[in-house]
């Protein structure tokens, strides 16, 4: 018999929880040589979320929850999840069903076949807003541009992964996780599942564009380098069309005299070069802020009360 943990970040998911389970299961009870268990991550819901998970975890003995002190985010639920987990095999799903859990059997042929694991990669985003969808695709063009590590465009956090992946990927400690990175980082054979998107019809989205576009940031400076390279490349080619012009200049002064207008020039220099250096400060800037964060080593998560004996959210091997 094979365990599985199936683990499912929930942030005021009170709406769908149930449905949830009650839809998993339907799909799942009716393979053999699984055993499933699951384990709900109540990201510090402030709606009913949790008591759904103990009116879930009374009724049925396969139900396992965490739950946070306050809402750490999706990276940190799936990293409680993952740390907490003790299956062969691990699943990570949403809790809105935009995760098919009838692709579960197919994927886990995948798993049978050999590969160490099954991810799922939606074909279409329709049913998406498109500003997001065009900022998503050019998020994964800039992304796989400059990071040797290719996320490929699309990939949901929809896997299942055997317990040798998951303990790679418990491997990396970094307390500001994107998981998308990680998974691509780790390497392993992956077998690709498309689907079509699947609009979420009870409860709403978590994420707000804001917080999209910090985790477009984050999820760059994470994994490259590359935007301070970029910075070091601007300031050579500037110094060089810099000195090329203070040479011809020196030159004009000195066969023709000095020409007193040069205000726009002057201008358009002092804002070019400001825009230049506030710029450059700010990405020095976001991989100092990194810096920071990890220095700090703060626990990734904290377990305020669960019905498994859970290990702590410190990025220290434990
Ligand atoms: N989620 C979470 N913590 C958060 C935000 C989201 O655990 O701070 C969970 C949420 O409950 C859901 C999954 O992450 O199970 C995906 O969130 P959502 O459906 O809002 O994102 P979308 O599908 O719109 O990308
Ligand atoms: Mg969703």
């Amino acid at each position: 018999m094979t365990s599985v943990d199936i683990i499912v970040p929930c942030y005021n998911e009170e709406e769908v929880v149930e449905t949830f389970y009650r839809v998993t299961d339907g799909v799942v009870a009716s393979m053999t040589g699984y055993q499933f268990t699951y384990i709900f991550v109540d990201d510090g819901s402030s709606d009913a979320t949790l008591s759904k998970l103990y009116g879930l975890a009374k009724a049925h003995p396969n139900v396992r929850y965490l739950s946070f002190s306050r809402n750490f985010g999706k990276e940190a639920a799936m990293y409680a999840g993952l740390k907490n987990s003790s299956g062969d095999l691990v699943i990570i799903m949403d809790a809105d069903l935009q995760h098919p859990p009838a692709m579960i059997p197919a994927m886990m042929k995948g798993i049978e076949e050999g590969y160490d694991c099954s991810a799922a990669r939606r074909t279409s985003r329709q049913g998406e807003s498109r500003i997001r969808s065009a900022f998503s695709s050019l998020f994964y063009k800039i992304s796989n541009r400059m990071s040797d590590v290719k996320m490929p465009q699309a990939a949901v956090d929809f896997r299942i992964m055997t317990r040798q992946m998951v303990d790679s990927i418990l491997e990396l400690s970094e307390v500001e996780r994107f998981s998308k990175g990680i998974f691509a980082w780790v390497g392993y054979k992956t077998k690709w599942y498309p689907y079509e998107n699947v609009e979420r019809t009870l409860g709403t989205t978590k994420w707000s564009f804001r917080g999209l576009f910090k985790y477009a940031v984050d999820g760059i400076t994470s994994f490259s380098i590359a935007p301070l390279r970029l910075v070091s490349g601007m300031g050579f080619l500037i110094s060089c069309i810099a000195f090329i012009y203070i040479i011809i200049t020196l030159i004009q002064t000195l066969i023709f005299g000095i020409d007193v207008p040069g205000y726009v020039t002057t201008l358009c220099a002092v804002l070019f070069l400001g825009g230049i250096i506030e710029l450059s400060i700010g990405i020095l800037g976001e991989y100092i802020a990194h810096i920071y964060m990890e220095a700090k080593d703060r626990p990734i998560y904290i377990i305020k009360e669960s019905n498994l004996d859970h290990k702590k959210g410190s990025s220290q091997h434990d």
